[in-house]
């Protein structure tokens, strides 16, 4: 029996995560859940696996989840404390770190730190801060299982080969809506066009990301830490297909792919029964249904979000984490209708012409760094707030 505690449980991941959880009542409890604004959801979840613990973003919602409660309730607890206590439970035994953007960072990294095991879909933790988790990782002996489709794929290629003879890690991307949209097109993309991602269903953030190549940018930074690769290692394909989850190859030319219906509940299922394998619910892969699987280039002139990502891994210390705020800043300003499609990208890169790199020795420091990025990118966007 595994005890989890489940970092931002109403999301789309954490919903997949109760999804497999519920399939294998034999083989999971659930012992605390986190979340944000959706009370309703959570509810739900509490009165289905009865936690020992829940906690919400503010005390307000706090009482109003207790009062909605009927019958025995779980210990409610709210803010980045009911998140830390959420983490750190003493009955867990494995974290899913859920919570969307750098906002998962200190609950993550508390967990590692409690010694817990953790199945981490929350790429930020590695983007704002991988050197100081992965030192967290190997100091306290936990395991860190990637979630993120692409990674669990390079993860599943790699089983029983050398890293030394890993000539490239190629993550693949499906190139989101916009894959064949020229520039003037980009620039009056409308939020509906963002979140119409062809092959997932993720929340809204990442959806854009996706739009944006943002997210396979992340998603670089993540597999240079997770995998210890140089990031002049790691290449893009786009695949618009969404059917190879990303490769290896080897030095001797061979290379190892991990192949799936697009499903998180797959690599969520591989992280949580790792090394063993459970129905996850994914349907089975039928290739002759298929008219083609195909793979392309990246193009960074109409995409420059994944080009920033490289610049910011490259200039290393502060830049990634400074990169990362800007992105979210952008994003939400695009989300709320106050900025195009193309100022994403473009507030990205003022915030890091304005940012000169310094070395990051811990996790305060990071998020002094997350900050700084965020007050910046409000200041380039012109945000009063
Ligand atoms: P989502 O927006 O659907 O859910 C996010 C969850 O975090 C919700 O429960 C929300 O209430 C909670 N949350 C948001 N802000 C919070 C805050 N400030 N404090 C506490 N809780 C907060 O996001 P998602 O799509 O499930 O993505 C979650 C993470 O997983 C992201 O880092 C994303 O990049 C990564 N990921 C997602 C997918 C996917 O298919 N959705 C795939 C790979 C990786
Ligand atoms: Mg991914």
């Amino acid at each position: 029996m595994k005890n989890l505690t489940i970092l931002g449980s109403t999301g789309s991941i954490g919903v997949s995560t109760l999804e497999v959880v519920a399939a294998h009542p034999d083989k999971f409890r659930v012992v605390a859940l986190t979340a944000g604004a959706n009370l309703e959801l959570l509810k739900q979840q509490i009165e289905t696996f009865q936690p020992d613990l829940v906690s919400v973003l503010t005390a307000d919602k706090a009482k109003a989840l207790s009062r909605s409660l009927s019958g025995k309730k779980p210990q409610i607890m709210h803010g980045v404390e009911g998140l830390i206590a959420a983490a750190t439970a003493s009955d867990t035994t494995m974290v899913v770190a859920a919570i969307v953007g750098a906002a998962g960072l200190v609950p993550t990294a508390a967990a590692i730190m409690a010694g817990k095991d953790v199945a981490l879909a929350n790429k930020e933790t590695l983007v704002t801060a991988g050197h100081l988790i992965m030192k967290m990782v190997r100091e306290k002996n936990v395991c860190l299982y990637p979630v993120d489709s692409e990674h669990c794929a390079v993860f599943q290629s790699m089983a029983g080969h050398r890293t030394q003879d890993i000539a490239r890690v190629i993550l693949t991307a499906s190139g989101g809506p916009f894959l064949h949209w020229g520039k003037e097109k980009l620039a009056s993309a409308t939020v509906a066009d963002a979140l119409n991602h062809p092959n997932w269903s993720m929340g809204k953030k990442i959806t854009v990301d996706s739009a944006s190549m943002m997210n396979k940018g992340l998603e670089v930074i993540e597999a240079r830490w997770l995998f210890d690769i140089p990031v002049g290692r790691i290449a893009v394909n786009i695949h618009p297909q969404s059917i190879v989850h990303s490769m290896v190859e080897y030095i001797d030319g061979s290379v190892m792919a991990q192949l799936g219906v697009p499903d998180m509940k797959g690599p969520i299922a591989y992280a949580l029964t790792y090394p063993g394998r459970v129905a996850s619910g994914v349907k089975p892969l039928d290739l002759t249904a298929l008219s083609g699987l195909t793979f392309l280039k990246p193009d960074t002139d109409r995409f420059p979000a994944l080009k920033l990502a490289y610049d910011a891994v490259q200039a290393g210390e502060s830049m990634p984490a400074v990169m990362n705020a800007a992105n979210e800043i952008a994003v939400e300003s695009f989300l709320s209708g106050r900025i195009g499609f193309m100022a994403i990208p473009e507030t990205i890169a003022k915030v890091m012409d304005l940012h000169p790199p310094r070395s990051l020795h811990s996790i305060e420091e990071v998020l002094e760094a997350d900050r700084w990025g965020r007050r910046t990118a409000k200041e380039v966007l012109g945000c009063t707030n």
